[in-house]
């Protein structure tokens, strides 16, 4: 049976949106060592909005490369991809869509091969881009995606996430209490760096794949620590499944918030703070 002040704690949860699911991570929560929080749609509101348009190929132009990219996003749900078809709109016809997990996605148009990818996808595949047109957007620490067509980069689109106002206040109270606060994430460094500075975070992993966000967890926890994750999406589910408490936002994809231990309603990750002190008051009732 379910001690009584367990069941009136998850009513108490449950009525202030947080979703108690498993109840061992519930108790594990008031123990927490660390916390590592998802950066996209977790720490920031994971809006994205187009900043910059480089252009590589000088025969072609911002409206086109802008163009291409929204088409081929036209099918994706990634958070960068509705940054860039909230700038611009698809003009061609793609066939064959398909995610790169992690790092971008592919499609054809009028038979040509065309891609939206990470700046990881380019340096493992060796290709090769005017470097000097892109420093100082790199410098500002805009998440940035190329364009490639036929496995060329014609060009580079910078996007900007706003941090949540609660990350920096929920971060704050986590370290005065001792607590590491940590940010996992598949953008690249300098984008980390810089959201890893504005919220204070101890530390940071960037450029982290899909299938390593696990093992990132499991490096903490071999510290010794009682590590929670905090996640949004469909690749945070394993990294959420490793952790010794794994709590969704409630706004992230159905996938997070069926392998969460906690599911955090408000999307709030000073609620975060809220399940701890709920875990402590429960379970410091009970001898
Ligand atoms: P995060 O861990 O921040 O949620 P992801 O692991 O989903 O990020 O993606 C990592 C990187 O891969 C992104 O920062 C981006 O560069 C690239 N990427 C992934 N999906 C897409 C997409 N649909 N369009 C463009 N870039 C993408
Ligand atoms: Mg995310």
């Amino acid at each position: 049976a379910i001690p009584l002040v367990v069941a009136v704690s998850s009513a108490i949860g449950a009525r202030n949106g947080l979703l108690i699911r498993n109840r061992g991570p519930f108790e594990r929560a008031r123990n927490i060592d660390a916390i590592v929080f998802d950066k996209t749609g977790t720490l920031t509101k994971g809006e994205f909005g187009v900043s910059d348009v480089v252009v590589f190929d000088e025969n072609m132009q911002e409206e086109e490369i802008l163009s291409y990219a929204a088409s081929i996003e036209s099918d994706s749900e990634h958070p960068i991809a509705k940054g860039i078809l909230n700038s611009a709109e698809p003009g061609y016809k793609v066939e064959n869509f398909s995610a790169i997990s992690g790092k971008g996605a592919q499609g054809t148009v009028n038979g040509k091969d065309v891609k939206v990818v990470s700046p990881a996808y380019l340096e493992v595949d060796g290709i090769s881009y005017p470097g000097e047109k892109l420093k100082e957007i790199s410098s500002q620490g805009k998440t940035t995606v190329f364009v490639l067509i036929d496995e060329k980069a014609v060009g580079a689109i910078a996007l900007e996430d706003v941090v949540r106002p609660e990350s920096k206040e929920a971060v704050g109270k986590l370290k005065e209490m001792g607590i590491k606060c940590f940010m996992l994430t598949g953008d690249q460094k300098q984008v980390a760096e810089r959201v890893a500075g504005q919220i204070g975070l101890d530390d940071y992993f960037a450029g982290v794949l899909p299938d390593e966000k696990a093992s990132r967890i499991k490096e903490v926890q071999e510290r010794g620590l009682i590590v929670a994750m905090v996640g949004d999406g469909i690749n945070d589910a394993p990294a959420l499944a490793q952790a010794d408490v794994g709590i969704a936002i409630g706004a992230g994809t159905d996938v997070a918030v069926e392998t969460a231990d906690i599911v955090l309603v408000k999307s709030n990750p000073l609620d975060v703070l809220a399940i701890m002190e709920l875990s402590k008051a429960t379970y410091s009732k009970m001898v």
